[in-house]
């Protein structure tokens, strides 16, 4: 069962892919999102590892040239963040306490203050990421962690919340879960 003091309604995200390069771009474009929240650790590049691959600038240079405002957000730390984000040539929240509002609040300012209904946020984690997201009313694609085996413990923490929320979806809204797949999430 989900805890009591989380929504359900905050748990459903808009989509879920395998990967960042899975994601239909076009079609979010279509529906009127050009602002994009990108999660780091895990969406774009595991714990282990510091800069982007060639295919992750390829495809942020892409989105970047097709017209969209990709903006970095991550919990973790700013020298961390900061490497990564100043490799990708890209603004950056760190430390942005999702799946709390002040972070997401700091990544509007930085966009300009889009309406929530043109944002899509793209993240692994279901507390931080598609919680975070949905209740700032945006649409959220979930992916699949890069690495699960180099998470720090809070993350195994919030792995075993997401757990229990995805079982709850499963049971409350079968249709819902199958439909996206959720059953494949990693
Ligand atoms: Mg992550």
């Amino acid at each position: 069962m989900t805890p009591i003091f989380f929504k359900r309604a905050y748990f459903r995200p808009d989509d879920y892919q395998k990967t960042v390069f899975d994601v239909d771009y076009d079609h979010l474009r279509k529906i009127g999102v050009d602002v994009l929240f990108i999660d780091v650790d895990n969406t774009l590049v595991s714990y282990d590892e510091t800069i982007p691959g060639s295919r992750t600038l390829e495809l942020l240079d892409g989105l970047k040239k097709s017209g969209f405002r990709v903006i970095l957000i991550s919990n973790n730390h700013e020298p961390r963040v900061r490497t990564f984000a100043d490799a990708c040539g890209l603004p950056f929240v760190h430390g942005a306490k999702k799946p709390f509002r002040c972070g997401f609040r700091r990544a509007e300012a930085l966009a300009g203050g889009p309406d929530p209904s043109r944002v899509a946020v793209l993240g692994d984690q279901f507390m931080t990421d598609v919680y975070g997201g949905k209740r700032m009313g945006y649409r959220v694609v979930v992916v699949d962690a890069i690495k699960r085996k180099t998470e720090k413990w809070y993350t195994k923490l919030n792995r075993r919340i997401e757990r229990l929320a995805l079982a709850d979806l499963h049971r409350s809204d079968p249709d819902f879960y199958d439909g996206l797949h959720l059953g494949e999430k990693r």
